[in-house]
């Protein structure tokens, strides 16, 4: 899981070239940026879906598809080989075949994250499989997120100076080697606007009311964002309530550690968080 720099990703066609997508506005600039500076390569885009995506994500990924004439391979964990969860899914979304099958109904949350790494790194690696490949991540130049301590200019160098807080990536396997162009090219937030907007797609609509892509019922959503939830998406909302309800055992989860979801409704009415969220889940939320 060396890091390779920009310039070397790109001089190299002896490897995939592949351009992961969560639906969020970093990655979609970064995939945008690929395809407008270096459409030499052979590039892959994926979205690896939980199914439980927000419907403005599912729309943008498409209008993405439209807008640009490429196609966005669709990955799931239903797919993984050693889960053999394929025959049983019947209507079930991904995320409830592996709680149901393989998670015992156990929710995840921030510190025991199996949706992350199930239903989005599991799948990208076995996309992969042993095949080398770049992998492009969506981090900006006017970021600081753990393990990037400034400019990437020597990524090997940076790589063994931050062995402790390793940079973002989506695999820790080494014949994935993630390349960070936005970093590299030093384009920042306004960069990014920038290219969506002059690309006609724009930001994704989820953006009017909530800071981050990902799944409708993500743990990382603030009291504001759930709440929002339930006003743009009311049966999103009490979908995402029921994961609470009372097992048949007698156990109980819920999506944040001090509430129930319905005890947020009843809230007093919070403002959505504004700015650009660095802590959480880059893979889900670039
Ligand atoms: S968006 Fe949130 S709930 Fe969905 S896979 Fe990522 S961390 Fe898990």
């Amino acid at each position: 899981m060396i890091p390779a720099s920009l310039e070397e990703a790109t001089s190299d066609l002896g490897r995939r070239h592949i351009v992961p997508l969560s639906g969020g506005k970093d990655s979609t600039a970064l995939a945008i940026y690929m395809i407008e500076n270096h459409s030499h390569l052979p590039l892959e885009f994926l979205f690896t879906d939980t199914g439980a995506e927000l419907p403005e994500t599912y729309a943008y990924i498409k209008r993405f598809e439209a807008i640009f004439g490429v196609e966005v391979q669709r990955l799931t964990a239903l797919d993984l080989p050693e889960l053999r969860v394929r025959d049983k899914a019947g209507k079930r979304s991904p995320f409830d075949v592996l709680l149901d099958e393989v998670y015992s109904g156990f929710l995840p949350n921030p510190q025991a994250r199996w949706c992350t790494r199930m239903l989005k790194i599991r799948p990208f690696e076995h996309f992969v499989g042993d095949s080398e490949c770049y992998s492009y991540i969506g981090i900006r130049a006017d970021e600081n997120r753990d393990g990037f301590g400034g400019a990437a200019a020597n990524h090997r160098q940076q790589y063994d100076a931050n062995r402790r807080a390793k940079p973002v990536a989506l695999s820790e396997k080494e014949n994935i080697r993630p390349v960070y162009p936005l970093k590299d090219a030093g384009l920042g937030i306004a960069d990014v606007r920038a290219m969506l907007d002059d690309s006609g797609l724009g930001l994704p609509k989820y953006y009017e009311w909530r800071s981050r892509s990902g799944c409708y019922f993500c743990f990382y959503q603030q009291i504001g964002e759930w709440q929002a939830l339930k006003e743009r998406h009311p049966e999103l909302f009490e979908s995402a309530s029921t994961y609470e309800d009372e097992k048949s055992d007698g156990r109980r989860f819920t999506w944040t550690q001090r509430r129930t979801l319905q005890e947020i409704a009843r809230m007093e009415r919070r403002d959505a968080p504004v700015g650009e969220p660095e802590d959480g889940c880059a893979i889900c939320h670039l």
